[in-house]
């Protein structure tokens, strides 16, 4: 019933998907930047809980498993490999219960498991090939004990391992979507261009295929445009939150251009600094519209994400969430406001204020 449900939605229309967990999780306090780790569904369960159901409540119509980087590698990289098993399954089973209990007068959701990047596919090194299979082939067998209705694979910077996803997950019958996060180089790492990989993606079978996350709306919509017209199947479009440029196509080497007086301590703006580059919502609206006028049903956005941006995303493809009650409302503001209450002498000083 699952494949159908995911399809038969995106046939319909848009379906929203809310990610970048990461950052969200790590701005709220309970994540080192940096070692990236999502050891907070075993830490603070109810934050992660509550982070889920701000986005459903906002337009998520996927609650995602926050296992992104919670593998074997990352877990050996901080000496906790003991937790690899019980953090994947907390974080299942967590999204589960949101997806299951949405409130009332919003819909449930769907529950995806999640596979990402491992950081140690080598094209050239057989053996870390074995041993990423070795790491999708538990997560995903977690994922669909604990009942996942989907299965997402992302920010796949080298098309030989996210094929390799895709090979794992199709041995379950669940639906998948993946989705390809090229670097600055504007091509896979081993080589393969990013229409061609999501062209091969397509083929071996994936529901749905697209980009994630590293670039931000002006960076991944040239590419979005070229692999929607490439392809038959339904495609994913879920960019950062960021103003990446031309010349710096990623977050990872953006530099501030705002007039920053005190740079972060480790040289890069990335991932700590940010945050003058965020695109205002505005921005992240019109680039989902922009998507789906293309063609493009599954939308979301990643790192640098929030409910306020989601909800913005939903609204701007027609969709009514239940966080658009708290849209914004100008015409109440004590400056800038219509009412006929607003003081007129308040009124006319808001140029100046
Ligand atoms: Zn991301």
């Amino acid at each position: 019933m699952s494949k159908n449900k995911l399809i038969t939605k995106l046939n319909e229309g848009p379906v929203i998907c809310a990610e970048g967990f990461l950052f969200e999780i790590e701005r709220r306090g309970y994540m080192s930047s940096g070692q990236f780790v999502p050891m907070v569904s075993l830490d603070h369960p109810e934050v992660l809980e509550n982070l889920h159901k701000d986005f459903q409540h906002a337009g998520s119509d996927i609650v995602q498993a926050f296992t992104y980087n919670g593998h074997r590698e990352k877990m050996k990289v901080i000496g906790k490999e003991e937790l690899l098993e019980p953090l994947n399954r907390a974080a299942l089973k967590i999204a589960k219960k949101v997806s299951l209990n949405p409130p009332k007068g919003i819909a449930k959701s769907l529950m995806a498991g999640n596979i990402s990047n491992s950081n140690i596919w080598n094209e050239k090194d057989k053996k870390s090939q074995i041993e990423v299979e070795k790491m999708f082939s538990e997560m995903i067998s977690w994922a669909v004990d604990e009942k996942a209705d989907l299965l997402i694979g992302e920010t796949f910077y080298y098309a030989k391992e996210a094929f390799k996803a895709l090979d794992v997950m199709k041995k379950t019958n669940l639906p998948i979507v993946i989705t390809i996060a090229p670097m600055g180089e504007n091509i896979m790492r081993d080589g393969l261009s990013i229409v061609d990989t999501c062209k091969e993606l397509e083929q071996r079978g994936a529901d749905v295929v697209g980009m994630n996350c590293f670039r931000g709306p002006e960076t991944m919509m040239p590419y979005l445009k070229k692999i929607r017209k490439s392809l038959k199947c339904h495609v994913a479009a879920l960019p950062i939150n960021f103003r990446t440029t031309e010349k710096n196509p990623t977050f990872f080497n953006l530099p501030d251009n705002n007039g920053c007086k005190c740079g972060s301590p480790h040289g890069r703006t990335f991932p700590t600094a940010l945050d003058p580059m965020q695109c205002n919502r505005y921005e992240i609206g019109k680039f989902a519209k922009e998507a789906f006028n293309l063609g493009i049903n599954y939308l979301g956005v990643c790192c640098g994400a929030n409910p306020m941006l989601i909800r913005e995303v939903a609204e701007s493809v027609g969709l009514k969430v239940a966080a658009g009650k708290y849209r914004e409302d100008m015409s109440s503001h004590f400056m800038y406001g219509t009412k006929k209450r607003i003081a007129k002498h308040m009124r006319e000083y808001g140029d100046k204020a």
